[in-house]
């Protein structure tokens, strides 16, 4: 439904100045805010002087539209007969219909004879004009006098004036936002560098560790292996015989002496993995031929008398391609921790395809005391020991599993544990079958 408000005679230039002026008022008395009436009269403004243009009269039509979602302020501007413009009042229409259209919500030029405008603006969000208030604007509009050109340049001015000073408050409001930007970006900047500075620091920092532990470990080597030496020289009688007390102490020196280089080792192995100083040597394996040398190395460590220690091949017959002695690190460390850690039942050693066709899985078994879960992601890292009766007991460093760890990854596989306190536990080792591809030796560091 469609109510009118106003008609507008536009026989000149005149009532251009007219046309916006009324233009302002309906918006204005139809609540729209200071900016949308600039823009309607403005619109409807440029419309009526390309109508105008060349003597043609024409009129303006303001009506007030019912659509279902809001209600629309719809001006139509009408030239009634065709005149003949020219090709400057060709222009000046389509000037006129681009201005309308970037200022109004809606803009069509309706086809048929004339010049025929229609363009709409909805009514900003509030409760619908009613009938009656339509009745007033009317009465309001009536009884407003036209004003003259000159006011209205007036008007355009302040309007002018107006707009400008909001212009430039929102190039303000631009240029601190970006100045805003521009700091959050330095901060960024900074930040990022600061990052970096740490990353390098911490490399450094490892670096440096990898070297101290290394070349501590290596000054430590031969004292210790001079001790070791030296005591069992001791305890074979070569310097004459001992007393029982000396037996024991010198036994106590070279169990210590023992046990401390082979913290050494574990120690110098970790280094050099970390520092990249390891580097796998793949050729064939023969799990028989593995099996049988790691039965012969744990034989002495198994009590035979409570735990049995048993080895299980499931068809795996083909060489695979692996570096033996790090596989063979592997398993020893992970059965030498089943044997410490399993008073009754087995040890069981097993091989079988991976859950993929170019893998194995090798894996220790025990019946022994088992881990908690929540000590299970802990094992794996340095110097982990997990507080049980059997661990006083038995000697060991709590760098065993991190090497297998690293080891694994230098052989392409992962290292993986299941375990229930009180049932046993699961080690398991999953490598490929095929070496995978490593860099050319000229791209490693150097050996110092
Ligand atoms: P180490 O054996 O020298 O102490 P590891 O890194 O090899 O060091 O093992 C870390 C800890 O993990 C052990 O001290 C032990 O508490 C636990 N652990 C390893 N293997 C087993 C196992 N088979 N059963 C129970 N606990 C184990």
């Amino acid at each position: 439904m469609s109510q009118r408000i106003l008609t507008v005679a536009l026989e000149s230039d005149k009532d251009v100045v007219l046309v916006r002026q009324r233009a302002r008022q309906v918006s204005r008395l139809l609540g729209f805010a200071k900016q949308d009436q600039v823009r309607i009269a403005t619109a409807v403004s440029e419309v009526a002087r390309a109508a105008c243009h060349g003597g043609c009269s024409a009129r303006a039509t303001f009506v007030l539209v019912d659509t279902p979602a809001r209600q629309q302020l719809e001006v139509t501007v009408s030239a009634g007969a065709v005149s003949a413009k020219g090709s400057e009042g060709a222009a000046m229409a389509d000037q006129a219909l681009v201005t309308a259209h970037r200022l109004m919500d809606d803009c069509e030029l309706v086809g048929g004879a004339g010049f025929t405008v229609r363009t709409r603006k909805a009514l900003p969000l509030q409760v619908p004009v009613s009938a009656s208030q339509l009745g007033q604007i009317a009465t309001e509009l009536a009884a407003t006098p036209d004003v003259n050109s000159y006011e209205e340049v007036q008007q355009q001015n302040r309007e002018l004036v107006e707009t400008l000073a909001e212009l430039r408050e929102r190039q303000e409001d631009l240029l601190s936002l970006t100045r805003e930007l521009e700091d959050t970006n330095r901060g960024i900047v900074a930040l990022y560098a600061e990052i970096e500075d740490k990353a390098e620091r911490l490399r450094r920092a490892d670096e440096m560790k990898s070297r101290f532990l290394s070349n501590t470990s290596h000054e430590l080597r031969t004292p210790l292996s001079s001790i070791r030496a030296l005591s069992k020289l001791l305890l074979d009688r070569m310097d004459g015989e001992l007393t029982p007390e000396q037996e024991r102490q010198v036994f106590l020196i070279s169990r210590t002496a023992t046990e401390m280089s082979e913290l050494v080792n574990d120690l110098l192995d970790l280094a050099k993995i970390e520092a990249g100083r390891v580097e796998a040597q793949p050729a064939p394996v023969v799990v028989e031929n593995l099996f049988r040398a790691l039965k012969g190395m744990m034989r002495p460590l198994v009590d035979t008398d409570s735990v049995e220690l048993v080895f299980d091949n499931d068809g795996i017959d083909a060489p695979f391609e692996s570096d033996e002695t790090m596989l063979s690190q592997i398993l020893r460390n992970f059965i030498s921790n089943a044997l410490k850690f399993t008073e009754q039942g087995s040890v069981r050693v097993s091989v079988e395809p991976g859950d993929t066709a170019d893998t194995l899985r090798f894996a220790v078994t025990d019946t022994g005391i088992g881990i908690d879960a929540e000590h299970l992601h802990l094992i794996f890292e340095e110097f982990t020991q997990v507080e049980n009766p059997l661990q006083r007991r038995s000697k060991g460093t709590g760098l065993g599993l991190p090497l297998c760890r690293r080891l694994a990854e230098l052989l392409g596989g992962r290292v993986d544990v299941t375990s229930r306190p009180g049932v046993g536990s699961t080690f398991t080792l999953t490598l490929p079958r095929h070496f995978p591809y490593s860099p050319p030796a000229s791209t490693r560091d150097p050996e110092p």
